[in-house]
């Protein structure tokens, strides 16, 4: 009975191969590297998991299990140790593989990278001796896209060669002249969900046709980690826990190379570097050449196997944010590999060709060992190479025009501790006055930051600190011509990430290196706030306009404090209060108040002021009916098509992660009928690829939203959620989305026509004849009457914040925001609502970025905020997503304001 258990069990433990067994699966008798002798000692992948490289999607926990068993087998030559842990609890690991000579004296290694990367204590003579005997590390990275399955097997494949191979020239240089560092799960969580979904859709047989259901992922598709972000664009934020751990842990290592190994499109080949323009300047010439290096020797194995690849088209390294691209600036060579995806187990391409699975991580395979081969061929220029980077940047940062940026102590101090916090976990040298300094004419006071530019990390300093980081000339114009003939432009990511402007902190730069009296600033991102003032208080005041004070709002709400706010600015025992300031009354709240006080404000990083009366000299008294009172609003957002993703995932990130304040995700066939009453507030997320959201809602959602909103909800809408709100037939916003500006002549348009006849037949077959005559004459013929605005790639412009208004409250005068796509709104009319911020006149508009013309003169005074009250509730809408990748630190204070003060701002019956 027991045996006949046990077989049942193991049947059933099988099930899934079973499921899909394939007569002839595409990985019997698949040969990934040709004439290999494999030592029987070194378990395969097909011995450990029970299935052959190709055959199944391997899951992130069966990953895990195969590199653990190889660390077993061969413990001298091969390490696996964690390093983070996803949001939904699954560990990170990665693999250190190496000779058995360098594996005794990997400390050693990891100590000599350390001291090669700061020339100022390690001299060039000592720089040679080191290089003389150190191998030089190769990290390869894999599957940092969830639904990019290939490369994870690839890195099995590649640990298993290394260990495995008998005989093999190639292989033997790789483990002594290199370290490999293998990380083979970047993303389990979005790994594992597309895998879910993979097999619940399997069938008898796997599918080559890609609209069947295994090749087609539900929303979020499984591309994002847990709160859909995108992690190859989170380098230098690190907002995740994924990125913080690598970005910790690979600046232990300084690899001179590393791949992230990516898919693309089920119709391409493989794309390998060197990338594509524009360069972003910052990078030293060096490191473009060796890229070549790279391209080359792939390119040869890529010929010996009669191969397909492309380099240079696409996948540009300009924004920092990628693994292509900020591993550079500490010295590493970073680059992309793309393979077309079977998105499964197989699939038709579009010239008939079946693009099995196994193929696929044959050649992330074939490119990783030759990465390595590069590496270790080069062993010694790289190393150089590395030094020599290091130490032309302390030299470049003595000379540069900006050779330091002062952070002088501000309104929104947490936002600059952050900011400076941030770039020490990424290996900038950061110093805290102690004392007040001068620099470049202008006083500082105690508690500043200077950051000197010249030190090992300063191409990192400038990338992420200048205003702005232009774009090669040539670039540009090539752009300008694509975009006069209506083809798509090719930048491939934003424009603009300048952190001081994306945190709103002042920073200011200078051009001499600065001198005196710092303490290091360490990597902490939050200071401890504390309570000053009187003892025997009868309220406790926190002002308003940083995170950490709506962090304290947050978590008091969730406490159970009694809080207020005031609408309006007002003074109290000779110190300024700005609107929005929190009020805590003493008689209001229990007896243990001031303990819990305390606590917030040490967790939350609020500075907290305990005054001993309620009399104001000046504004509002604490019982004004300029001073709302706080309901801990339960807040929704929707969820699912057609949202996109990103939004939903970083809005809700923003909100759970960054100020600790739950939010219910609801799918959008709820909201159709779902009671809403429970809710003071629900986020429309910005709009997906596909879909909107008139027909996911279709006429009952809409009635239900505007029922729910009368009632007193407060219905915030972000990006292009908007286009909802602002559709004539919802007109749940007044505002409305415009056309281009036509520039041509716009009576000829006008007679032309656009061929778009708003579903009327037309009454002729034919059309007038007509002589061009100039140049202006055909443009005006082949001009659209109708036609969206170009789209942006992604600039930071000015809008301008109205203070008298609540949504306003303890915001920053001038705001900074990303602007993408080609959404631009009508402001409000006064009689119907509040622009509550606006975007600058055009000759201010441009904060940082390459914007098109047209949009710059089309976006000026054009609303980024506008609340409408609209029976008991209000409808906000942000024309851009404030919440984008969860790095507009700046864009905080006013959303959260949309949904704290907006929801104490809402009349429902109680
Ligand atoms: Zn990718």
């Amino acid at each position: 009975m027991k045996i006949f258990l046990h077989h049942t069990i193991v049947a059933l433990a099988i099930l899934p191969g079973l499921l899909i067994s394939n007569p002839s699966s595409a990985a019997d008798n698949f040969v990934f590297w040709p004439d290999a002798n494999y030592d029987p000692a070194i378990p395969t992948i097909e011995s450990v998991l029970g299935h052959q490289p190709g055959e199944r999607i391997t899951w992130h926990a069966e990953a895990i299990r195969y590199f653990e068993a190889l660390a077993e087998a061969a413990p001298d030559r091969i390490s696996v140790a964690p390093y983070a842990q996803s949001w939904e609890g699954r560990e990170l690991v990665y693999a250190v593989v190496t000779s058995a000579e360098n594996m005794r004296r990997i400390d050693e290694i990891k100590a000599n990278m350390q001291r090669l990367a700061d020339p100022r204590g390690t001299p060039r003579s000592e720089a040679q001796r080191i290089i003389n005997t150190q191998p030089a590390v190769t990290w390869l990275s894999y599957g940092v896209h969830g639904n990019e399955i290939s490369s994870t097997e690839a890195a099995m494949l590649t640990a298993y060669h290394l260990l495995a191979s008998r005989g093999d020239e190639r292989v033997a240089r790789i483990m002594r002249d290199t370290v490999v560092v293998i990380d083979p799960v970047q993303n389990p969580d979005g790994r594992d969900r597309f895998i879910h979904h993979f097999e619940i859709a399997e069938g008898l047989l796997p599918d080559d046709d890609r609209v069947s259901a295994e090749h087609n992922e539900p929303w979020p598709g499984g591309r994002t980690n847990h709160y859909f972000f995108d992690l190859n664009r989170d380098w230098f934020i690190q907002t995740q826990p994924e990125t913080q751990g690598r970005v910790e842990l690979i600046q232990q290592w300084y690899p001179v190379a590393f791949v992230d190994a990516h898919e693309m499109g089920s119709d391409s080949t493989y794309f390998f570097a060197p990338g594509a323009t524009p360069y972003n300047p910052h990078l030293a010439s060096n490191q473009r050449e060796s890229l070549e290096i790279f391209g080359r020797n792939n390119a040869h194995w890529f010929d010996t196997f009669g191969l397909d690849y492309y380099t240079r088209e696409v996948f540009d390294e300009f924004y920092p944010g990628y693994g292509a691209s900020w591993p550079s600036y500490f010295g590493s060579i970073s680059m992309t590999y793309e393979q077309a995806s079977a998105r499964g187990l197989l699939v038709r391409q579009y010239d008939g060709n079946v693009l099995t699975y196994p193929y696929t991580i044959r050649n992330h395979f074939v490119t990783s060992i030759s990465t390595a081969e590069a590496v270790a061929v080069n062993r010694q220029k790289f190393l150089d190479d590395f030094y020599d980077y290091r130490a032309s940047a302390i030299e470049e940062g003595k000379k540069d025009n900006i050779r330091s940026y002062v952070l002088p102590t501000q309104p929104d101090q947490a936002a600059a501790n952050k900011l400076v916090g941030l770039l020490v976990r990424q290996g900038v040298e950061a110093g805290r006055a102690n004392s007040s300094f001068e620099a470049c004419g202008k006083s500082y006071e105690v508690g500043s930051y200077v950051i000197n530019t010249a030190q090992p990390a300063k191409r990192l300093i400038r990338t992420l600190m200048d205003t702005n980081v232009p774009m090669e000339e040539e670039f540009i114009t090539e752009q300008e011509r694509r975009r006069a003939k209506n083809l798509r432009d090719e930048i491939y990511d934003v424009t603009a990430w300048s952190l001081p402007l994306m945190m709103n902190v002042r920073a200011d730069s200078c051009n001499r290196n600065i001198s005196g009296n710092f303490t290091a600033k360490g990597t902490e991102l939050l200071q401890a706030g504390k309570v000053s003032g009187v003892s025997d208080a009868v309220a406790y005041l926190v002002p308003w306009g940083s995170a950490t004070a709506v962090r304290f709002l947050t978590n008091a709400l969730r406490q159970g404090i009694e809080l207020k706010s005031s609408d309006k600015a007002f003074t109290h025992s000779g110190r300024r209060y700005p609107a929005g300031t929190l009020i805590v009354d003493v008689a209001d709240n229990s007896d243990a108040l001031l303990e819990n006080i305390s606590g917030l404000a040490a967790a939350t990083g609020a500075d907290v002021v305990a005054v001993d009366s309620s009399w104001v000299t000046d504004g509002p008294n604490f019982g004004s009916e300029n001073v709302v009172r706080f309901t801990q609003p339960r807040v929704a957002i929707a969820w699912d098509q057609p949202t996109s993703s990103y939004s939903a995932g970083n809005t809700r990130f923003v909100i759970e992660r960054q100020f600790d304040f739950p939010v219910t995700a609801i799918r959008i066939n709820q909201l159709k009928r779902a009671d809403l009453s429970r809710y003071q507030v629900l986020i429309l997320p910005a709009v997906g690829w596909s879909g909107n959201y008139e027909e996911a809602l279709g006429e009952k959602g809409t009635a239900n939203l505007k029922d729910w909103v009368t009632k007193g909800g407060v219905l915030i809408g972000l990006g292009n959620a908007n286009r909802y709100l602002a559709n004539p037939e919802i007109d749940l916003l007044s505002i409305r989305r415009e056309n281009a500006v036509i520039e041509v002549d716009k009576e000829k348009v006008k007679a032309n026509g656009d061929g778009n006849d708003n579903g009327k037949k037309p009454k002729e077959t034919t059309v007038e004849g007509q002589y061009l005559t100039s140049s202006d004459d055909y443009k005006a013929l082949i001009t659209p009457e109708k036609d969206n605005p170009d789209s942006v790639a992604g600039v930071l412009v000015n809008s301008n914040v109205d203070p008298d208004h609540w949504l306003g409250a303890g915001v920053a005068p001038t705001l900074n925001v990303l602007v993408r796509g080609s959404d631009i709104y009508t402001p409000v009319k006064m009689n119907k609502g509040v622009n509550v911020a606006v975007f600058a006149a055009a000759d201010n508009l441009l904060a940082s970025g390459y914007i098109w013309e047209q949009n710059r003169k089309q976006l000026a005074y054009k609303p980024f905020v506008v609340a409408q009250r609209s029976g008991r509730g209000y409808v906000i809408g942000f024309t851009q997503d404030p919440t984008v990748r969860a790095y507009l630190d700046g864009l905080n204070v006013i959303f959260m304001n949309a949904i704290l003060r907006g929801s104490a701002h809402a009349r429902p019956v109680r």
